[in-house]
């Protein structure tokens, strides 16, 4: 008999299982893959950590977060600069100095502001309604129309005016010749990959693999005092108020007899027509030098029940939905909800642990973050 029997393996799993075992219980976590680490599970190509579901870059600004997972692994000084190739011409990400300054030979930020400004007046746009609108308003028209617009309705499959303005709004727009994607005080990648956080989390706590929480439902039930399930929210509820639509991706992945493709680890293809959205090649990720590389052309998909659920399309209808379920889950005594899958919720890997701990403080009454 356990104390926890813990669905998904993947990082909401893992640290809960290994602050709950830490505090004396006894936890078996299982998962339908056939590996730990859920998303951010690594496989080693050539000598290379392939992030296998997509480019995995850990940044935060909370200090007890950025601590946490230090203990687990050592993160090396990697600073996520992505370029975007739109039809040949390379621009810096995010939008900065450096955008501008190609784009227009603009130098001083109170240039490059007064071309915005224009650009943003031409269009119109007092209020912005949506992603196209809100984009204009930062940015301006030249940028949006090669660097946003393709990207972003390739991404999402459908048009830039349908959809919500938030999304655009997590890109960083700097007056400063400053390439950091993010705004995060903490930043790296963790040196031989994040598998190395998930063994050590779950090291020497009960694991099974290939087995689905729902297809073996009898035979777990009563094997544990309680659940901690990081699956899909809808599934457990058998889907009783309609099914939770996600974005999808598919991943092609290629080794190549060369030591560096694109001298980058992330480069974004930002026009229409180039099919996938970015190219990833990983071992910029950790400095490498082997001899061979391995890149990964990602393709956004449309999901249908049954493919990897990457991103939740938070419009109203999804929301709707996922506000019922989550009545149901709040009656539970003896399950508990967590993850991005549960929760319905683009989560950040920092705020998957950020998550998780408070699960673990409110489940045995204890102060951790
Ligand atoms: P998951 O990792 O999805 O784990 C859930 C696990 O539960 C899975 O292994 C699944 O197989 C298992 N499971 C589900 N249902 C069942 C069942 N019925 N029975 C058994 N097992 C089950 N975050 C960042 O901080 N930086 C990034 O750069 C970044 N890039 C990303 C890029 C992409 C393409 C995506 C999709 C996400 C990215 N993220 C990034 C987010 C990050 O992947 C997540 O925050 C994190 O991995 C979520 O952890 P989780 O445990 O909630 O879910
Ligand atoms: N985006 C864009 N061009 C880019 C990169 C991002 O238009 O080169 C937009 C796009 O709409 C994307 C959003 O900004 O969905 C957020 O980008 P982020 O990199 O955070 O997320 P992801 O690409 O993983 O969706």
């Amino acid at each position: 008999m356990y104390d926890y029997l813990i669905v998904g393996a993947g990082l909401f799993g893992s640290t809960f299982a290994y602050e709950a075992t830490r505090l004396g219980k006894r936890c078996l976590v299982i998962d339908r893959r056939n590996h730990v680490g859920g998303n951010v599970y690594c496989e080693n190509i050539e000598g290379i950590n392939v992030h296998k579901y997509g480019a995995h870059i850990f940044h935060t600004s909370n200090k007890r977060i950025w601590e946490y997972v230090n203990q687990f692994a050592e993160f090396n000084r990697y600073t996520n600069s992505p370029i975007a190739n739109y039809n040949g011409e390379i621009y810096n990400l995010p939008f900065n100095m450096n955008t501008f300054n190609r784009l227009w030979g603009v130098i001083t930020p109170k240039e490059a502001q007064k071309k915005i400004e224009e650009q943003k007046k031409a269009a119109g746009i007092t209020e912005p309604r949506n992603l196209e609108e809100q984009a204009i308003s930062l940015v301006g028209t030249d940028i949006y129309e090669k660097l946003i617009k393709g990207y972003t309705e390739k991404q999402w499959g459908r048009n830039a005016t349908e959809l919500p303005a938030f999304i655009i709004q997590r890109l960083p727009v700097r007056f400063t010749y400053d390439n950091n994607y993010f705004n995060d005080k903490f930043q790296g990648i963790p040196e031989g990959g994040y598998n190395v956080i998930i063994e050590k989390m779950l090291d020497g706590i009960d694991v099974k693999l290939n087995l689905d929480f729902f297809e073996n439902r009898s035979e777990l039930k009563g094997i544990a005092k309680k659940v901690l399930f990081t699956g899909m929210i809808d599934e457990f509820y058998n889907y009783k108020f309609g099914r939770l639509e996600y974005r999808s991706l598919k991943f092609e992945n290629e080794i190549l007899d060369m030591d560096n493709y694109q001298g980058n680890a992330v480069v974004n293809y930002t026009d229409r027509e180039t099919p996938f959205t970015r190219i990833i090649e990983h071992k910029h990720f950790e400095f490498g030098t082997q001899e061979k590389t391995v890149i990964t052309r990602e393709y956004p998909a449309e999901w249908t029940p049954g493919d990897e659920p990457y991103y939740p399309i938070n419009d109203d209808r999804n929301s709707e939905i996922y506000k019922l379920y989550k009545q149901l889950a709040a009656e539970e005594k003896n399950v508990i909800f967590g993850g991005r899958l549960a929760d319905y919720k683009y989560y950040d890997m920092h705020h998957v642990i950020y998550h998780a701990l408070k699960a673990v403080e409110k489940e045995f009454n204890v102060t951790i973050i």
